[in-house]
Parts: C-alpha cells; sequence; structure tokens
C-alpha cells in the first residue's frame, strides 16, 4: 500500500522530476524520500511506475574538487604501476598476472 500521490504519465506536476530529470539539471535527490510517483498503466500487467523527486530539495551533484581528482589520478597511477618492477607501466596493470607484461613474459620482452 502506497501513500504516495500517484499521477499519470505525462502529468506530473511541476516542481517533481525523475532521478534521470534531476541527473540532466545536474541535480542529484539529495537523501530525500520519494515524493511522488507516475504511474502508465501496461495491458495485462502491473503499471510502469516512475519515482518523483521534488526539485526544491535537490541538492547539486557532488562537483569534482581538486582533492577529488588528486585521489582519483593517485588510484589510477597505483593500477598502472607493477609491483615487480615498480615501473608505471602506461597501462592498468592486469589482475590475472599481478604483474607488467614485461615482467611477467621477460623472456618475450628482453630488450
Ligand atoms: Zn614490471
Amino acid at each position: 500500500m502506497s501513500t504516495l500521490p500517484v499521477f499519470r504519465w505525462r502529468l506530473a506536476p511541476d516542481g517533481y522530476a525523475t532521478r534521470r530529470q534531476l541527473r540532466a539539471r545536474g541535480l542529484r535527490p539529495g537523501g530525500q524520500d520519494v515524493a511522488a510517483q507516475l504511474e502508465r498503466p501496461r495491458r495485462r500487467r502491473g503499471p510502469l511506475v516512475a519515482y518523483l523527486y521534488r526539485i526544491d530539495l535537490a541538492k547539486p551533484v557532488r562537483p569534482m574538487t581538486p582533492a577529488r581528482r588528486a585521489a582519483l589520478a593517485k588510484a589510477n597511477a597505483a593500477r598502472r604501476t607493477c609491483p615487480a618492477c615498480a615501473r608505471d607501466a602506461g597501462y592498468v596493470i592486469p589482475t590475472s598476472l599481478g604483474m607488467c607484461v614485461s615482467c611477467a613474459y621477460p623472456e618475450q620482452y628482453a630488450a
């Protein structure tokens, strides 16, 4: 049993948006509960439901800050660094090898 207001498809009131519509505006639900739902009747099946959030309670998508960017770059660099030779392989170390290709197959990649 839902106590949410239910609106018919395409008759959503102003001020409400789906998660995807929020995203298109650079917003996220931001922890708010679903405020309403849209239902589109379908033959012989339950209605198609879309959940709506209030735009006035939505929060901006977390921006990419310099600190976040640096943390991501560091994580990527770690994934490219070979644990055997400690060099940046220039690609992500395959987990199946656990080391860069030239360490895994030294005879084939000998300089
Ligand atoms: Zn290596």
